[in-house]
């Protein structure tokens, strides 16, 4: 079996967007079974949360009892804090529509962040999550201190996945990913995943989100990269680069 990984996950795993998750999970299931990592927010928005003992936290838990790996993506996911610098700002703010919770916060609150939404997921789902994964992927050097303060074990921006409890790094390579928000973002997410979807990784990631399956176009493409990735990959868990 090759060597070569296929790595995929699911973003904004929250109670909103329940049914887009379950679309997803069908589209992702032929090419990588239960190989799949979650990405799960607290409380999506500030009113959307994850409730212990709700059916919600119960999906997230047999998830996780299938084998599939749980994230922590954020906390509330909206970009909220005031950002002292102009470029985080307009990084922030045109980048992602305001979605870069962990781009402005200190490293207190960064802190406190992570360490209750990860307290509250670990409740839910019985166990250690696998990692954290800033919304949008988003990290400002206050948050990636936070990470190392906390040691979280795995965490991945666009370009890379590391290791912030042990500096390590565990994989390089831009993430495919899908943008639905205009016409011409979505256009240019197609190219480059069907550029990227050939290019000599040893891991490739692809990351897909709850509105990727309202748009037919996408979700072609997405079957496609997925059913070309697993011809000659192993689809496999962030863990095993560890
Ligand atoms: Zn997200």
């Amino acid at each position: 079996m090759s060597d070569r990984l296929l790595l995929a996950s699911i973003h904004d795993v929250s109670p909103r967007f329940e049914s887009e998750i379950d679309r997803l999970l069908g589209l992702l299931a032929p090419s990588v079974g239960s190989r799949v990592a979650l990405l799960a927010v607290p409380n999506h928005w500030g009113d959307a949360p994850i409730m212990p003992g709700s059916p919600f936290a119960g999906r997230l838990r047999r998830w996780a009892d299938r084998g599939m790996e749980i994230f922590l993506h954020g906390y509330f996911h909206r970009d909220d804090a005031r950002h002292g610098r102009t470029a985080d700002r307009i990084r922030g703010r045109f980048m992602t529509a305001g979605e870069g919770e962990f781009l402005g916060l200190s490293r207190d609150e960064a802190c406190r962040r992570i360490a209750e939404g990860r307290s509250l997921l670990e409740d839910v789902i019985g166990r250690p999550i696998d990692g954290f994964v800033a919304p949008a992927w988003l990290y400002g050097d206050e948050a990636l201190a936070a990470l190392t303060e906390c040691q979280i074990p795995i965490a991945e921006d666009h370009l890379c996945v590391w290791s912030p409890a042990n500096g390590a790094r565990l994989a390089k390579g831009p993430v495919i990913t899908w943008a639905s928000r205009t016409r011409a973002r979505a256009a240019s997410s197609l190219l480059a995943a069907a550029a990227l979807r050939h290019a000599p990784l040893k891991v490739l990631r692809v990351g897909v989100h709850p509105p990727d399956c309202r748009h037919p176009a996408l979700v072609r493409s997405i079957e496609k990269t997925l059913k070309l990735a697993a011809r000659d990959r192993r689809p496999g868990r962030y863990s095993d680069l560890l």
